[in-house]
């Protein structure tokens, strides 16, 4: 199948092209020529599915043969090795816990998936030289990336992290690592991180030395694994013999919108999905799009919800392209956007009334799914962040300590190896030039 660019519907590249390079060589993102739908069939039988199965089925059907079957299996197979159950709180509302991966955060879902596709990309092609993977982060990106490729032969890891602005746990899943993954701190904010790395992507020199790639969100090999956990929530209401009629409602805590892409990309294959509800915190900037038609980035503010502090959303490119219009937006997709006062207000109160841990990305998606859904219509909120990813911070607002799971605490024992760079593309230039 042909990828094409959502700004030049002409240009063509195949999967691996899209993979590799990422963006389209005029900045815009790769789609597919054609998304297929599948057999109503599928969907009634997904209830026997076990999670690997649904996600191997829906990885064939949307990369349509581009990957060969049994290199497919292998991947899917290990890359969806842990569990993503979905729970329902003593309040009857439905989470689905994408935080049971190796740094438990759902990015462990796309960038696991995309490391495996890499790799078989890069043992198909003995003539390659090093694959370098740059990646920005306030946290959990560089953490899923930097596991997702650690150890692995012919790649290096290069994670660009703001300095003072990642917290502990955060920062040593992926600054402990060491061997193929450099944790560099940047004199800077994560705008200025991505910057750098959108530099070094344009630098002629740079590129004629190394082989360069971005595990961003943009890349398409990230949004199709994400697919697979909006169809798995379906098979386990199906499973429970749920009633849906009244119509399917995903809420999602949005940031660069890649995740938002995925679930709608699963409703265009079939899956039956009421409408979205997308959530952000003060960076708000789809919300302001829905509710104005107007989209316009803002510099990023910090927040208590780190991984939603995007002042340019990456995929807001990829929304349009699937919806076609404005219109046809405000129709999918109700948004929603919460300040930290608010999200620390929800995860109080789910905590006392109903005992379950919200984490302030997971909170966002709790509190819109529960303003927003209508009698006899069924929410799931996409719980992004295990709570103890951010402790101190969760252990200050509802005053009671929160356990370390013991995949998180194993991090904490490693040695901390960072190496500190000014706020500037020279020097970061020569760190990698010199790491070669
Ligand atoms: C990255 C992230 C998000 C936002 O996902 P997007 O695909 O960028 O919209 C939400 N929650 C957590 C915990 C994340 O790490």
């Amino acid at each position: 199948m042909n990828y094409y660019s959502t700004t030049d519907l002409r240009h063509k590249a195949t999967l691996e092209q899209a993979v590799i390079k990422g963006l389209a060589p005029d900045g815009g993102l790769y789609m597919p020529q054609k998304v297929p739908v599948l057999p109503a069939a599928f969907l009634r039988n997904m209830g026997e599915m076990t999670l690997q199965e649904v996600a191997y089925a829906i990885a064939s059907y949307a990369l349509q043969g581009d990957v060969p079957t049994d290199v497919l299996h292998d991947i899917v197979f290990d890359a969806f090795d842990f569990d993503i159950p979905l729970v329902k709180t003593p309040g009857g509302h439905y989470v689905l816990e994408l935080f049971h991966g190796p740094t438990m955060a759902f990015k462990d879902v796309g960038t696991r998936f995309m490391a495996r596709l890499l790799d078989y990309y890069r043992t198909r092609h003995p003539e390659w030289s090093t694959l370098n993977v740059l990646v920005p982060t306030s946290g959990d990106t560089g953490s899923a990336v930097a596991n997702s490729f650690h150890k692995m032969p012919g790649v290096n890891v290069y994670v660009l992290f703001p300095r003072g602005a990642v917290g502990k746990i955060q920062k040593v899943q992926f600054a402990t690592l060491g061997g193929n993954v450099t944790a560099i701190e940047v004199n800077g904010t994560f705008d200025d991180c991505k910057s750098l790395v959108e530099e070094a992507f344009m630098d002629a020199e740079l590129n004629g030395e190394m082989r360069l790639t971005s595990a961003m969100s943009i890349n398409y090999a990230r949004i199709v694994p994400q697919m697979v956990y909006y169809f798995w929530a379906y098979a386990q209401l199906v499973k429970r013999k749920e009633d849906v009629s009244g119509g399917l409602v995903f809420a999602v805590p949005c940031s660069n919108l890649g995740n938002l892409s995925s679930g709608l990309m699963a409703q265009a294959m079939g899956l039956p999905v009421k409408r979205f509800i997308s959530v952000e915190n003060q960076n708000n900037i789809f919300y302001n799009y829905v509710k104005t038609g107007v989209f316009r980035p803002k510099p990023t503010q910090y927040s208590i919800a780190p991984a939603l502090d995007a002042g340019c959303p990456n995929n807001f490119g990829r929304i349009l392209d699937l919806l076609g219009s404005y219109d046809n937006v405000c129709r999918h997709i109700h948004a929603y956007s919460y300040d930290d006062n608010q999200i620390i207000e929800t995860i109080m109160r789910t905590y006392d009334d109903e005992g379950y841990l919200l984490d302030p990305h997971s909170a966002v998606a709790y509190r819109a799914m529960a303003e927003d859904l209508k009698p006899g219509e069924t929410g799931v909120a996409l719980a992004t962040a295990h709570p103890a990813k951010l402790k101190h911070l969760m252990e200050n607002i509802i005053e009671e300590p929160v356990l370390l799971p013991s995949q998180l605490a194993q991090f904490l024992d490693g040695e901390l190896r960072v190496k500190k760079i000014p706020n500037g593309f020279t020097a970061f230039k020569r760190l990698l030039l010199s790491n070669r």
